[in-house]
């Protein structure tokens, strides 16, 4: 009877919190240090822990103002404010809370800008409408299984990210709350146990327990907090760095997979090497990855002990991935999730770089076009601005890939030296602090030739969807001798996005003389270029070097990749309708017979224009049909199993 009083009593009270919290509860102490002390079981999921933390006051506080703090499956057992005890009061709804508000003594008066001490103890418990994977800390005894993956051996692990933190400790639980932290981790042995940064010391206590007291000297936010344990074996190295560091590097092992870390340690360095030559020097005291298994994804950035899935350790764009993100993500952190593709559109993207200075930029291309095609997989089913998106989406494609390829599109339009000039200009600036996407903008407005990048952020960053290109184009004689008009019309026709993607746009001419490449601005949905040229081109790309995150409509003249198709194509001719020449331009990815002709509306064959072998690579066939009744008629192309059919239009 009692218990159900007190509890309707701190319903009152929180709403009443609640109320006259429409100011951020959350941001009342600005948190500098977190001592976590945690005890953990080696046989069972238990965990039970206390955190203290050294703040200041970010305004005059007094039992009127309560702190906010997030826990989620957590009991909270006592808490104090300067070492005297204070009330915890939980938000709404219950089950499960998500945070609650710690009341000051009443005698308690704390001015802006002095320090503050809060302590918390709690214990890890299970509440009822608990949402699934949300355990932030995970616990397999040897052999169990979760997401279809087996434990080989019996381990334990906290991954957080994006919101889990509060379900192994209490803390404002938002990623711009960064502060220096220290780990005590008690367990019994024989395990060992990784977390963030260095190991300072291992202490046996009295009752057979160990406690690793871990020390991280730079700020982190909470969804980076880690600790890891199990038979894990550390095998250790040294990386040089550019700024004359030696960064102890490691790999964690369980003995199954002791083979592995000659290699990971060796492509840990190298990374870091490409990676410092384009980002700066390596932010942080040491970097280390540990194999996990079951794991829920590819990888996870925890800062200086990267999270991996067993099956991806040596995975060399997973490995480029998670430590690419301790530039972007973690020296450099999302000020909140509308802001992820700040953490992993740069991450992605640094897979494409670490490939292009690895194996060139052909393969680096490679890499570009599966993020565009799983990007507009996922697009054609759901589409949304990769700032702010849908809570479910906040690590869909769009974020990683798409995310990328703003990153791409953006270096292509400020050139090669300026991107990585105010890359790094944007990582000094917000080292070890948080940034937005606007941040980010400014940087390369300051740091670049182009003054301002709304255009830019605006259609690709907070707007949805790429361009579909529609593009035409005539080459004429021109009165000039000796000269060509040629006349470009390109049209978008995207729709469900912005109307107009502005872009510097290339056209490349392909000549006897050789390629020539024309670059336009287009602000326009249906823009012309108009102009002379002193070659007939044979043939002319739109955007040659595949710069734009775009598609084309089926309808375009215009060959659409460069190098070599991927795929057997006939593309409408042009001009259509015609009289009496046309030109029909057909692709094939190798060398391979085909057979090209006209039939008429009867079915009847009017003329073979191609019957042979052809190389690999877009080719051009003219029909002149001088002779010809005016009407409709079919181009069929033939090629390895393949035929196509396009209808043309012949007037007199
Ligand atoms: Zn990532």
């Amino acid at each position: 009877m009692k218990r159900i009083t007190v509890f309707l009593l701190l319903l009152l009270l929180a709403v009443i919190q609640l109320a006259a919290a429409s100011y951020d509860v959350f941001r009342y102490i600005d948190i500098l240090h977190t001592d976590l002390h945690i005890n953990v079981s080696s046989h069972s999921s238990a965990l039970d822990g206390e955190v203290h933390f050294s703040a200041v006051a970010v305004q005059d506080l007094n039992e009127e103002t309560s702190i906010g703090m997030h826990a989620y499956r957590l009991h909270i057992d006592s808490a104090a404010v300067n070492g005297e005890r204070a009330e915890v009061y939980y938000h709404l709804p219950i089950p499960p809370p998500e945070f609650f508000v710690i009341v000051l003594p009443e005698t308690m008066s704390i001015p802006e800008g002095d320090t503050i001490t809060v302590s918390i103890w709690y214990t890890r418990i299970d509440y009822p409408d608990m949402e699934e994977d949300r355990d932030g800390y995970y616990f397999f005894k040897k052999d169990e299984s979760r997401w279809g993956q087996t434990a080989l051996e019996t381990i334990g692990y906290t991954m957080s990210q994006p919101r889990d933190a509060r379900a192994w400790f209490p803390t404002v639980d938002k990623p711009w709350n960064k502060s220096t932290l220290s780990m005590h981790i008690t367990i019994d042995p024989p395990v060992n146990v990784i977390a963030n940064g260095e190991l300072l010391d291992t202490v046996d206590n009295p009752v057979g327990s160990v406690t690793y007291i871990y020390d991280h000297q730079y700020p982190i936010a909470p969804y980076l907090f880690a600790f890891n344990f199990g038979p894990f074996e550390e095998y250790g190295d040294v990386y040089n760095s550019i700024d004359g560091r030696d960064i102890p590097i490691a790999s964690y092992l369980i003995d199954d997979d002791a083979t592995w870390a000659e290699q990971a340690n060796a492509m840990m360095k190298d990374m870091l090497g490409v990676f410092e030559e384009m980002f700066g020097p390596y932010p942080f005291e040491r970097y280390g990855m540990i194999a996990i298994q079951p794991f829920k994804f590819a990888g996870m950035e925890h800062q200086t002990i990267s999270t991996m899935n067993r099956t991806h350790f040596l995975n060399e764009r997973v490995v480029a991935h998670e430590l690419a993100h301790h530039w972007w993500g973690n020296l450099v952190t999302c000020e909140d999730w509308k802001n992820i593709w700040l953490n992993e559109g740069f991450a992605s993207y640094a897979e494409a770089l670490y490939t292009e200075v690895k194996y060139g930029i052909p393969q680096r291309d490679i890499v570009m076009k599966r993020f565009a095609d799983r990007y507009f997989t996922e697009d054609s089913q759901t589409r949304y601005p990769i700032y702010d998106p849908p809570d479910e989406y906040l690590f869909g494609r769009a974020i990683y890939q798409k995310g990328a390829w703003v990153l791409h599109m953006l270096r292509n339009i400020v050139g090669d030296d300026s991107f990585f000039t105010a890359l790094r200009g944007y990582a000094d600036q917000y080292a070890y602090s948080t940034a937005v996407t606007d941040d980010l903008q400014h940087v390369f407005e300051q740091q670049t030739d182009i003054d301002n990048l709304d255009w830019f952020f605006s259609q690709w960053v907070y707007q949805a969807g790429y361009p579909v290109y529609q593009i035409d184009s005539e080459v004429t004689e021109a009165e000039n001798q000796g000269m060509y008009d040629i006349s470009l019309a390109l049209r978008q026709i995207q729709t469900n996005a912005p109307e107009v993607f502005q872009a510097p746009v290339e056209f490349l001419l392909r000549h006897e003389q050789g390629d020539t490449v024309f670059t336009f601005w287009n602000d326009q949905r249906e823009q012309n270029y108009l102009f002379s040229f002193e070659s007939k081109p044979d043939t002319i790309i739109f955007d040659p070097d595949n710069k734009i995150l775009k598609k084309f409509d089926d309808a375009s003249s215009v060959e659409k990749m460069a190098g070599l198709p991927d795929r057997i194509t006939l593309y409408q001719n042009y001009p259509n309708p015609f009289n009496a020449t046309t030109v029909i331009e057909y692709a094939v990815p190798e060398a391979m017979s085909i057979r090209l002709r006209v039939i008429d509306a009867l079915g009847r064959e009017v003329k073979i224009l191609v019957d042979g072998l052809q190389q690999a690579g877009v080719h051009t066939a003219n029909f002149d049909a001088s002779g010809y009744a005016s009407g409709i008629y079919f181009i069929v192309m033939e090629a390895g199993g393949f035929s196509k059919v396009r209808k043309m239009t012949y007037i007199r």
